[in-house]
């Protein structure tokens, strides 16, 4: 939006000049348009879905990163690893796919099938997790 010093400057009142959300250019004509028209309404659609697309597939590439990273470490049931073997493959401790409380009120961070829990500040045990029985095996 242009101020009213804007206007005095140009010398007429002009109302509010608006933009086209893709392009930049000027718009002309009724004051609810965004676009200069329907190919710059489409790229910019076109833009943000690719945006979006490409945030979840970068997130999505982390998780499966840190499953895959999870199933090479686990040997059996309640596997103990020392967290610096997931910090050198690059584990992202920031994403999960869900939080598990067990009835001790543990809390395992859930990366899809996987679940790991810290023991200590060095070491985290790794159980396997299904989503739908819960029927995960938490002896430790
Ligand atoms: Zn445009």
């Amino acid at each position: 939006m242009s101020s009213l010093i804007d206007s005095e400057v140009n010398g007429l009142f002009v109302t509010d000049k608006k933009i086209c959300v893709f392009c930049g250019s000027d718009l002309l004509g009724r004051s609810d348009k965004k676009y200069c028209d329907d190919t710059c309404r489409n790229n910019h659609h076109y833009a943000l879905k690719r945006e979006n697309l490409s945030v979840i597939k970068y997130i999505n590439n982390i998780l499966m990163h840190n499953r895959e990273m999870l199933n090479q470490l686990y040997k059996n049931k309640n596997t103990i690893i020392n967290k610096d073997q997931l910090v050198e493959c690059d584990f992202n401790f920031e994403l999960f796919t869900n939080i598990y409380r067990t009835k001790k009120n543990e809390e395992y961070k859930v990366v899809y099938d996987y679940a790991y829990k810290f023991i200590n500040d060095n070491e985290l045990v790794i159980i396997r997790y299904r989503e739908n029985n819960r029927q995960v095996n938490v002896n430790v």
